[in-house]
């Protein structure tokens, strides 16, 4: 199967042999199921930051100049540099992938559950070294953990977020405000409850068609919108157009065109009338995730 997606993944998931005590995490999922349709780019930060394997376990402190990375034996031997030079090799990653899976609670991959630890022995959760520096160079790369992609809805809405950013990366250039209202529009086409507050690019009919997605899973939903479709483009768009639009809403509705097929016309209809970018995006997130 062509690989769909192309993501980044903490080297030791894919069942090498790189953690600090040379064993490794291989994660049945990541490496027994993504493979199979994504385009896997395994990557340790800790090796590339040529602290060996074996090595000795490494933490976050919290220091003067920001986080430092040092021995849990010796928090006075810092390797911070070691590891800014493999974040820093890891930017070439960025060109090529959509998202990133990094291992849970690891000083370096961790999703949100590294610990910091203060100088008063005090801590807090953050992300690791790595995927903190990933998500500072593209803000707007999904990042998930091996134990968060188990959770269904965690993992649709990563996927979700990873096949807009491909899109993104690969086929437009659409500015940053757009592709967050689509990647909230792809969350609500899922029924997830986001607020557009203080969204100024969360334009009316995005807002609506979001609204309308949210029920597209059913038949009745489809039908209506293709219906709202019909209804908010008609200052927009040619009149022989809408016919088509209204002709295709029918035939869905009486069962000549399946739900796929009437997906495909429509993207077909909209090709040339400067909205394909904005309107295709929503449907083939659902149509590709088997959730419309
Ligand atoms: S640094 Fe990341 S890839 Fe390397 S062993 Fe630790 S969790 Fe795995």
């Amino acid at each position: 199967m062509q690989a769909a997606l192309s993501l980044g993944v903490s080297a030791c998931l894919m069942g090498q042999p790189v953690r600090y005590d040379g064993t490794d995490r291989r994660n049945g999922y990541v490496f027994g199921h993504l493979s199979d349709f994504c385009l896997l780019s395994h990557y340790c930060p800790e090796v590339a930051a040529g602290l060996g394997v074996p090595r000795p376990p490494i933490q976050l402190r919290q220091g003067g100049q920001g986080v430092e990375v040092v021995m849990v034996h010796d928090p006075d031997q810092s390797v911070t540099a070691e590891l800014d030079w493999a974040c820093f090799r890891a930017e070439g990653l960025l060109t090529e992938i959509d998202g990133f899976i990094g291992k849970s609670r690891s000083p370096s991959c961790a999703v949100a559950d590294a610990t910091l630890f203060a100088q008063d022995g005090t801590s807090q959760s953050c992300d690791g070294y790595l995927v903190a520096h990933l998500r500072r160079c593209d803000r707007l790369l999904p990042v998930i953990s091996d134990e968060q992609i188990v959770d269904t809805e965690e993992r649709l809405r990563f996927f979700e977020m990873a096949i807009v950013h491909s899109w993104w990366r690969t086929q437009s250039p659409l500015p940053g405000a757009v592709f967050e209202t689509l990647m909230r529009l792809s969350l609500l086409a899922r029924g997830q409850r986001l607020q557009f507050a203080n969204d100024e690019s969360a334009e009316t009919l995005a807002v609506r068609l979001a609204a309308a997605l949210s029920q597209g899973i059913t038949p009745q939903g489809h039908s209506r919108v293709l219906r709202l479709l019909q209804d908010e483009m008609a200052q927009r768009l040619p009149l022989n157009i809408l016919d088509e639009l209204a002709g295709l809403a029918s035939a869905f509705e009486d069962g000549r065109l399946s739900r796929i097929q009437s997906l495909f016309a429509l993207v077909e209809l909209l090709e040339g009338q400067g909205l394909e970018d904005y309107l295709q995006l929503p449907y083939l997130l659902c149509a590709r995730l088997g959730t419309y």
